[in-house]
Order: structure tokens, then sequence, then C-alpha cells
């Protein structure tokens, strides 16, 4: 098979994401691979608070409550998802939802007690995504996992996962061309709020030890680097400039490259 590409959306580009979907649809007419995988923590948020329920937020991540995983589930793996899959196919483009739970595409774990049923990724079974792509479809994943390992009696089935481990490690597994987050900044930038173009593994992983990196964009960098173990590189690029992906297929500059050393040009 081709080389894949692997595109998380983030929040801030869900909903004003017309030109982001018509990227997408361009793409697979020109016969490039991908896979997309989506957030939407805010839309959560707002449905949740609808119900007069607040979440409470670690390193980006939600602390998950029965109640909350039901809501995680119904409006990422339903609403958000539906979304984007029927944007991309009325373009004319042809595109699958699913989630992690689908075909046991993402087996998690509980991440720890703290976190709830929030989890974390321990294997990624790709056959379904490959029969998708096989087939011409774009699969559009939606971060809810399955409940694999050392489930609790009566515990649900399901997880609230991160959309950025689930991009990582899908692009991990099937040995992704690229890895693109698509964010509501201009990259990573460093304490003086100044864009950091070019990181090594060992820089980035030196930003989140010291603090510089907090909040949604830990688990961003912690998944880019899982990714490089067989992914090349791995772009953390502004979302909300409009044609962001296709520029960034064709050769943009902009945002912030991690990429191993032996990588670089
Ligand atoms: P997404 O929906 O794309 O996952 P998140 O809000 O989860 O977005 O993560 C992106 C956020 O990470 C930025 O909006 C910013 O507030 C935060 N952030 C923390 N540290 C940094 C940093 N050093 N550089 C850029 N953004 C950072
Ligand atoms: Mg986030």
């Amino acid at each position: 098979m081709d080389k894949v590409i692997v595109v998380k959306l983030g929040g801030a580009t869900l909903g004003s994401h017309d030109t982001t979907i018509e990227d997408i649809v361009e793409l697979q007419r020109r016969g490039r691979l991908l896979v997309i995988v989506h957030g939407g923590a805010k839309v959560v948020s707002e449905w949740l608070s609808r119900q007069g329920i607040s979440s409470r937020f670690i390193d980006g991540e939600r602390v998950t409550d029965k109640a909350m995983l039901e809501m995680v589930t119904a409006v990422l793996g339903g609403l958000v998802n539906k979304e984007i899959v029927a944007s991309i196919n009325n373009l004319g483009g042809r595109a699958v939802g699913i989630s992690g739970v689908d075909g046991g595409l993402i087996q998690g774990r509980i991440k720890n007690e703290e976190m709830g049923y929030m989890g974390t990724v321990v294997k990624v079974n790709f056959a379904l995504l490959e029969a998708l792509l096989q087939s011409g479809y774009i699969p559009v994943v939606a971060p809810v996992s399955l409940h694999s390992f050392d489930r609790p009696n009566k515990a649900p089935p399901m997880l609230n996962i991160n959309g950025d481990p689930v991009a990582g490690e899908i692009a991990a597994a099937i040995g992704a061309e690229r890895l693109i987050f698509l964010t509501d900044v201009v990259g990573i930038c460093d304490s003086s709020g100044k864009l950091l173009s070019q990181l090594s593994p060992s820089e980035a992983e030196a930003l989140m030890t010291s603090g510089v990196v907090s909040g949604g964009m830990i688990p961003k960098i912690r998944a880019c680097l899982r990714a490089l173990s067989t992914t090349s590189i791995t772009r953390i690029i502004d979302g909300i400039q409009p044609h962001a992906l296709l520029r960034e297929i064709d050769g943009g500059s902009g945002g912030t490259t991690i990429q191993r050393l032996s990588g670089v040009g």
C-alpha cells in the first residue's frame, strides 16, 4: 500500500473547517491516502454544560466519569464524526466514519485512576483502516477506544481517549509518511511566544520538562515522538489558516516540524 498521511483535526478546525474539508477532498482526488482523526473536546464540553456538568482537564485531557464517557461517545462518535464525514461526502469525496472501537481499531486501558475512563492506547489493529483505504475511502476516526485491558467488573466497554495519541499511534502502526496536527496556534512556541520551526525529539522533550509546553500541546508532542518510531516527519501547524492542509502538502512553510536528526536534509 502507498504511504499514508495521518491528519489530526483539532477542535478549532472543526465547525469552521470548510476549507479543510475542501483540501481533504482535493487530496483524495489527487490519489493521496489519508486517515483523519478528529478531536472535539469543546463540543463535548458544550453538551455537558447543557446538562449542568462541568469538566476538569489534566495536561489537556478530560477527567472522565461514566456520564461523561457516554457524552463523549455520543458527541464525538456521533455528531462530530458524522458532520465531518457528511461534509466530505457532500463535496464529492468518499469518507467513512469510524471510531477506535470499530474493527477493534484502538485497544486501550485506563490511563490512571485519577483520570477516570480516560484511556491510553495499548494496541492498534489497522486491518479496517487498510481495507477502507484500499477500497478508496478516507477513514475518519473518532477518539473513542475499546476498553480491552484490566477492565473492572461492570465498567463500560469503551474509553474516552485523546485524539492526539490516537493519531500518533495510528501513524506509528501504519508507518505513515507524515503526521500532521491542525491546531489553533501557529505551532510550538518558546517561552517568549516565538515560533519554533524545527525541533529534534530531544529538544521537544526538553520543552515539556521545562514547562514551556503545557496543556493540549503536551499530548501532541508525545504523539509526534511516538510516531517518529516509523514516521519520517511530524508537523504541528495552524489549522485556522484557510487551506492550511493543502498548503502543507504542497510544501508550505510555517508551523513546527519535529523530526529525527538523521532525517534533516
Ligand atoms: P487541539 O484542539 O488542536 O488539540 P489544544 O487546545 O488541545 O488544541 O492544544 C493546543 C494548545 O496548546 C494551544 O492553543 C496552546 O494554548 C497550548 N500550548 C501550551 N504550550 C504551548 C506552546 N509552548 N506553544 C504553543 N501552544 C501551546
Ligand atoms: Mg487537544
